[in-house]
């Protein structure tokens, strides 16, 4: 059946969904029990849960609309749908698509060879091999473009030694698309630009730790990663990737699926709340029976079908191709506050048991905030949209 109920999708925006794209947004809502099963228990004991990893490769759900041989070819909406019934099951879930298809597989798909893309996509599609994309550094959050970590060239081998803080899937893992500023003065062109390196995480000198601690997206890992001369082949470098604007265009591709990803919380905390109210009684009578209680699930559904607006316009320029990075980075702003306030008024509604990890509203509470801050913060992409209103950076 049709994912959403008609309360959800209450202007029936995604009632056109058909073919490869109905197929895979049913394949990932079919996979709402058996991730429910497990993901309280994962999140709270902090634990990556591969086997759902597989899962959703067996779903064929970590293309994210790339367009890899033997795989699904999603189109924008159907890449979308994906993510957000994703992160509406669960938020780490939704970053696993994001990272290792958005992030990684994309960096590779639309920058790297033919022979990277043939190597590398199917692997990361199937989930054979796990991948990160290392753009983010100790000391470079949001100016990531003043990143440190170089990649020298010695003869028929770059050694790249440096270090990167944040990476989902950077330890324990396969493969890490490591963003690296080159030193090579027999490429005037390249030498101290930002280009991608494909680096296998077995290799010497490459070290990775867990962030610990963390309480949001408990049940994916990020790592610390610290390389001290890892040595590649030549090829190991993305032959498109010629600078930071090359970098920009893998994140800008990916920021809508950040706000698809909020959407997918939204969702789930509405309609968990709405559920809840019908169900519990006070003072003799359901909670959804006092106008006060209506009017605010009025207000959440109003601020979701908000941001579904969004991100069904942002697929259909993206299917245009007409989508410039920064209405993508208003999605994205939009879609995070939209999900931000849908939780906390879900939260509060399900008063004392709004805390439990069994009611799922505060694992995905909590989970909305590290998609507030990763692929730009809400403040630098407003800053980007204020830039094109103002018509001056306000950046340095
Ligand atoms: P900072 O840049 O230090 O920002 C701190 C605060 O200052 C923010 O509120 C920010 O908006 C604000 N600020 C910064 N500059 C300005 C300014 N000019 N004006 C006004 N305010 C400003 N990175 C990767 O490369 N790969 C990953 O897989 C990855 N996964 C992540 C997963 C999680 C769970 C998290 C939390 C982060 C992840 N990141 C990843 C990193 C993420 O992209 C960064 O955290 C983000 O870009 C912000 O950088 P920062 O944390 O260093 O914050």
């Amino acid at each position: 059946g049709y994912p959403l109920s008609p309360v959800t999708d209450y202007y029936g925006l995604f009632a056109g969904v058909q073919g490869e794209d109905l197929e895979a947004w049913q394949a990932a809502h079919a996979l709402t029990e058996p991730i429910l099963a497990r993901i309280n228990e994962a999140w709270e004991a902090a634990e990556y849960p591969m086997d759902l990893v597989r899962l959703l490769a067996d779903s064929d759900l970590l293309t994210d609309g790339l367009d890899i041989p033997g795989h699904r070819r999603l189109s924008p909406l159907g890449a979308g749908l994906v993510t957000m019934e994703m992160s509406r099951i669960d938020g780490s879930m939704g970053t696993v698509v994001g990272v290792q298809a958005g992030l990684c597989a994309r960096s590779i798909a639309l920058l790297g060879s033919q022979e990277q893309k043939d190597k590398w996509l199917p692997a990361l599609a199937s989930a054979e091999k796990l991948g990160a994309f290392a753009l983010t550094e100790p000391d470079h959050g949001s100016d990531s473009v003043a990143l440190e970590t170089v990649a020298r060239r010695e003869g028929d081998h770059w050694v790249i030694t440096g270090e990167k803080k944040w990476i989902g899937n950077g330890a324990n893992c396969d493969v890490s698309v490591v963003w690296a500023r080159v030193d090579d003065e027999s490429d005037p062109q390249l030498h101290g630009q930002v280009s991608g390196f494909i680096v296998e995480q077995h290799l010497d000198g490459y070290s990775a730790d867990l962030i610990e601690g963390k309480l949001s997206l408990r049940a994916i890992h990020q790592a610390h990663i610290r390389m001290d001369g890892v040595r590649v082949p030549l090829d190991a470098r993305l032959p498109e990737a010629r600078s930071f604007k090359d970098t920009g265009r893998v994140l800008a591709a990916t920021r809508a699926g950040v706000a698809w990803g909020a959407l997918g919380h939204a969702i789930a905390c509405f309609e968990i709340a709405a559920q809840y109210a019908k169900d519990r009684t006070q003072f003799g009578r359901p909670l959804a029976k006092s106008q006060h209680v209506q009017v605010r699930l009025a207000d959440m559904l109003q601020t979701l079908v908000g941001a579904q607006l969004h991100c069904f316009r942002v697929a259909q320029l993206d299917e245009a191709g007409t989508l410039t990075p920064v209405q993508a980075s208003m999605a994205k702003v939009h879609c995070t506050r939209a999900a931000r306030s849908v939780a906390a008024e879900a939260r509060d509604l399900l008063g004392g048991v709004g805390i439990l990890l069994e009611n799922q509203v505060i694992r995905h509470m909590a989970d909305i905030e590290a998609l507030h801050t990763y692929e730009g913060t809400d403040t630098i992409q407003s800053l980007l949209v204020g830039r094109e209103i103002a018509g001056v950076s306000a950046f340095a």
